[in-house]
């Protein structure tokens, strides 16, 4: 298949989001926006470094990588609206495989409304996976990392460490509980949208998504917004299923695993009840794992684990260029 052919495939026969102008066909997609604060990221998926064929089919490749991007604009309040895919082709993968990573995509974006609108497709050696999010939030309502303020709660949706156990599943062949669930996590995580995009407004918050693990992300808020942070670890959520893996392994995922696409953020203790409200209708769990507060010159991650004294938790989570 050739890749104007191969374009033809993927494109949308109609659009969902009213902003757009032009979709897909021209050298570049256009859209408008009078009113809204647009958001944008973009994340990049290397066969090899980021999935593996073995453990995600080509569909799952698709969903967990636009998920991941979802993932971003959740963390920043924003309505996802649009998509950008650039992929590299190598020639291991055949044009059946391509398709279905763009409907793996499509499934994703379907449910949240959003629409492809562009990308670019080449040749090269490994598969490459590169998505362009973008999204809505209201004027000056972005969810920043750098909201939290000495005294607020520290909160966590879902539970951690999930989609590592998925990975540990399907790379270890044996009989485990809720294998399934596990596994489901790791390969089609739900960003959380709803959740994020339903606190009110006038409501301070920071937020964070749990791409790389706790550890890391709640370091990113401590820092960004020149705090420190005080974390609980019997409190640290994990599925009623999770104490199968060693003492060793379960540590490891809910501290450093991340790719689980929760979210983590803070908030005032008298908007808690709020919070907790919102995730109770959207039934989300949501858990309030430690504080916030000042420390003079430093911003740090710790760790109270049982009754000994707290400790640093340092962000050992997957960094690439270490
Ligand atoms: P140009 O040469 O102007 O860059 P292309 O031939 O690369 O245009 O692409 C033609 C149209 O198809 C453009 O609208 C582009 O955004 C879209 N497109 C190309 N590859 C992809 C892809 N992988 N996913 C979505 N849209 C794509
Ligand atoms: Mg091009």
């Amino acid at each position: 298949m050739d890749e104007f052919t191969f374009i033809d495939t993927i494109k949308q026969n109609s659009y969902r989001q009213p902003s757009l102008v032009k979709g897909i066909g021209d050298d570049a997609a256009v859209f408008r926006q009078h009113t809204m604060d647009i958001v944008t990221a973009v994340d990049t998926f290397v066969e090899g470094i980021h999935f593996r064929k073995d453990t995600m089919s080509p569909y799952h490749v698709g969903y967990r990588a636009l998920a991941a991007n979802i993932s971003d604009l959740a963390a920043m309040g924003a309505h996802p609206a649009f998509y950008l895919a650039s992929i590299v082709i190598p020639r291991h993968w055949s044009s059946q495989e391509v398709q279905y990573i763009f409907q793996g995509m499509k499934r994703i974006a379907t449910y949240y409304g959003m629409d492809l609108i562009g990308g670019d497709t080449v040749s090269g050696s490994e598969l490459v996976l590169s998505i362009t999010v973008m999204g809505y939030v209201a004027k000056e309502q972005v969810r920043y990392r750098s909201h939290a303020e000495a005294g607020d709660v520290v909160f966590v949706t879902g539970t951690l460490g999930d989609s590592q156990a998925g990975y540990h599943i399907l790379t270890n062949s044996m009989e485990y509980k809720n294998a399934a669930y596990f596994i489901e996590r790791h390969r089609t995580p739900t960003p959380r949208v709803a959740f994020a995009t339903s606190i009110p407004g006038n409501i301070r918050v920071a937020l964070n998504d749990v791409s790389d693990g706790i550890a890391n992300e709640a370091a990113e808020i401590a820092t960004a917004s020149k705090v420190s942070i005080q974390l609980h670890d019997d409190v640290i959520p994990v599925h009623s299923s999770f104490s199968q893996f060693s003492q060793e392994d379960q540590q490891r995922w809910k501290y450093f695993g991340g790719e689980d696409f929760e979210l983590i953020g803070t908030i005032a203790p008298k908007n808690w009840s709020i919070l907790a409200a919102l995730a109770k209708q959207l039934n989300l769990r949501i858990t309030q794992i430690g504080k916030v507060f000042f420390e003079a010159n430093q911003n740090y991650v710790y760790i109270q684990k049982g009754n000994r004294q707290s400790e640093r938790l340092l962000k050992e989570g997957y960094n690439h260029l270490k």
